[in-house]
């Protein structure tokens, strides 16, 4: 057992933090007023053409297919360093994001086959085409295995019918991976397929955005009629159950990691404003309930962060079923970063509910993660029946 960063991690890290520091923290000012004057609209909080140059200048210094296999064209250097990737990136509330995006290329990885490779993986590996996933729907969100939306076969063809509410990105997506029912008597054993519906496909459309709390803005999808091949089937007929919530389940990990980022920022401003903010003629620092919050704040963030570590490094041993061990790792560090932004903001009182901060952006973003990829509720619910029904793993 070793808890040491490998040194190539840890160059990667101060390499990202620099990048952080450098070129994302000056932006964040204006990510600030975008997200204020966009009102119920979506307009992206990054500029496209500042997004661009973002990336050129991310990829120039080798922040590039950091997940994505040598035979595409990736660097393969793994989850754990995919982790500490996305918790320096989250160290700054400006949402850049590195392309492709882990959970999907997971799934692609797994199950695109033939031509589906060429077509999709490969141009999404590189970062050429962009996806997002359509599960959820008005009557089935924490219990996917409820959704409605229909493939049933005609003339050779899957013809999809539904609804789904809540698909971020979607009108930004190349492609998006539409998971329907194809067997209702089956569902999630055996009866709900995966499949890659391209962007303009006749029938699809993407009527409107959710106006939401923090820097979200998903979509609804409406899909009346569309016709698909076989050849747009993604992985096995009436198979996608599993691989779906495996795919969820590096989501839930990215979280826990942009969680540790934006908490990491959460102490730092705690420390330093208590080192300078004096009332009643003495420091904040010397205040026992505010050394409790930051005590308190770095304890948790380490459980996580260590949480975290193993749940990447079994990935990278090449790990298949790793549910449980995201679904706590998820659970954790989302809750761990409302309680730790919540301090921040106390200790800062006014200044931390105001717009000149980060501290309230990071509220919002938190309070999201608490319910997108399974909530909390759910998570701890999962958890129990395993243990309740299996017993306590050995390791
Ligand atoms: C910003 C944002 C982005 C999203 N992006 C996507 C996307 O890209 N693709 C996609 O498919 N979906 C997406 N979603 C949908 C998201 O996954 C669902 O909102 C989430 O799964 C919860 O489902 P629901 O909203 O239907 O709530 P429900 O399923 O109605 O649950 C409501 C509440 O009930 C409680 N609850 C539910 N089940 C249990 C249980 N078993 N035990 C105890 N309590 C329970 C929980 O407190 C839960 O919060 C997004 C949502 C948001 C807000």
């Amino acid at each position: 057992m070793d808890f040491h960063l490998p040194d190539e991690i840890r160059m990667m890290r101060d390499t990202v933090a620099r990048f952080v520091r450098r070129e994302l923290m000056p932006l964040e000012s204006l990510v600030i007023r975008r997200e204020a004057e966009r009102g119920l609209g979506d307009a992206p909080l990054i500029p496209p053409e500042m997004e661009a140059e973002l990336q050129e200048k991310a990829r120039s210094i080798g922040l590039w297919g950091i997940d994505v296999p040598e035979e595409y064209g990736g660097q393969n250097l793994g989850y754990l360093m995919k982790c500490v990737v996305w918790q320096q990136l989250r160290y700054s509330i400006v949402p850049f994001v590195l392309p492709p995006d882990s959970p999907n290329l997971y799934l692609l990885k797994q199950a695109c086959r033939g031509d589906q490779i060429k077509e999709y993986l490969e141009p999404y590996a590189r970062g050429e085409k962009k996806s997002c996933i359509a599960i959820t729907e008005p009557s089935a969100g924490s219990d996917a295995a409820g959704i409605k939306t229909r493939a049933e076969r005609k003339n050779n063809k899957w013809v999809i019918n539904g609804s789904k509410i809540f698909i971020s990105h979607a009108r930004k997506a190349d492609f998006i991976i539409v998971i329907a029912v194809t067997d209702p008597a089956k569902r999630a054993r055996g009866g709900m397929t995966a499949f890659l519906v391209d962007k303009g496909t006749p029938g699809l459309s993407i009527p409107s955005n959710f106006a939401m709390i923090g820097e979200y803005a998903p979509y609804a999808i409406y899909l009346d009629n569309v016709e698909v091949g076989d050849d747009k089937v993604l992985g096995e007929v009436g198979q996608a159950f599993a691989p779906m919530q495996n795919r969820l389940s590096v989501r839930r990990m990215e979280l826990a990691a942009r969680s540790l980022g934006m908490a990491d920022r959460c102490l730092q401003l705690m420390i330093e404003q208590a080192n300078r903010r004096s009332t009643f003629g003495a420091l904040l620092a010397d205040r026992q309930a505010v050394q409790w919050w930051i005590a308190d704040s770095y304890q948790e963030m380490e459980m996580c962060r260590l949480l975290m570590y193993r749940l990447a490094w079994r990935l990278d041993q090449g790990a298949q079923d790793f549910r449980l061990d995201a679904s706590m790792v998820k659970l954790q560090a989302t809750e761990m970063l409302q309680r730790v932004v919540d301090r921040a903001i106390q200790l800062y009182g006014g200044m931390g509910l105001s717009k000149e901060l980060p501290l309230e952006y990071i509220y919002r973003v938190g309070r999201v993660y608490r319910v997108v990829e399974g909530a909390s509720e759910v998570h701890r619910w999962v958890l129990a029946r395993n243990l309740l029904k299996n017993g306590v793993p050995a390791d």
